[in-house]
């Protein structure tokens, strides 16, 4: 099976000599659900910049989905990115004029699926995500943890090979943080494939795998728990068969 993502003796360097990430290599198979964390400065961002292929290594290799990000050109890369990553951010940045219906349909704008099949995709992954009754509210509308819920069925839209979601409970009070972390679950165990990165040991200790990042190295990974491969290629938003309003 083609890991998802693969980094390989990888390096970034920052001008003024600052080394973000020293020699880190790391497979994530489909299916897996992992959290990278570390504390303060110790190379999460950079480690989801190059992830999520927003940026390249200044040396060694990461490949996504098989694709090596420093051997494709810049349009190449966010055919790639938008294809294969779902992203979800700590402070959700969904657009406020639009209905969560439309925020989650933006997800599919860069995929040549036309407008009502958007608005019926959007609407089954509102669904999957507890939110079928909150499909025109704008984001002011809900509470933060709905915001992140509005934000997971965007990322999970086009069925990308992994989420990538970057302090997803760092914005939200402990009860809707804790519901956050039970859908990732679920979706997980219905086959997406999750990487948490997190400073929040307790939110790292709850996932199946750790990659522990200290001064840009991977100080310890409890490496893969078992994947079902069956499932890993299934990538299910949503069983609803019901059109949107
Ligand atoms: P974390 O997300 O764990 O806080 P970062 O990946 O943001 O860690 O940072 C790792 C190290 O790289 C830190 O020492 C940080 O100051 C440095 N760094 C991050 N981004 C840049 C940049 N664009 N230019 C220079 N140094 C950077």
């Amino acid at each position: 099976m083609i890991p998802v993502i693969e980094m390989d003796g990888v390096g970034k360097f920052y001008p003024g000599d600052v080394h973000a990430l020293r020699e880190v290599s790391l497979r994530v198979s489909p299916g897996e659900l992992l959290a990278v964390v570390g504390p303060s400065g110790s190379g999460k961002s950079t480690m989801l910049q190059l992830m999520g292929t927003l940026d390249r290594p200044s040396t060694g290799a990461v490949r996504l989905c098989g694709h090596d990000v420093g051997r494709l050109a810049d349009r190449e890369l966010s055919a790639v990115r938008s294809r294969w990553i779902g992203f979800v951010f700590q402070h959700f940045f969904l657009t406020s004029h639009l209905s969560a219906l439309e925020n989650v349909a933006t997800g599919l704008l860069y995929h040549g699926v036309p407008r009502q099949r958007r608005r019926h995709l959007a609407y089954e992954a509102l669904n999957r995500v507890g939110l079928g009754h909150r499909l025109t509210h704008r984001p002011r509308e809900l509470s933060g943890g709905e915001r992140q819920r509005v934000a997971i069925a965007r990322a999970l839209v086009a069925r990308p090979a992994i989420v990538l979601a970057d302090e997803p409970t760092g914005a939200l009070d402990s009860h809707s943080g804790a519901a956050v972390m039970q859908l990732l679950h679920e979706l997980n165990a219905e086959g997406t494939t999750i990487a948490v990165i997190t400073h929040d040991l307790a939110i790292a200790r709850s996932l199946p795998r750790r990659v522990e990042l200290l001064d840009g190295r991977i100080q310890h990974d409890t490496g893969p728990a078992h994947v079902e491969p069956a499932d890993a290629q299934h990538v299910p938003v949503g069983a609803g068969t019901e059109e949107a309003p």
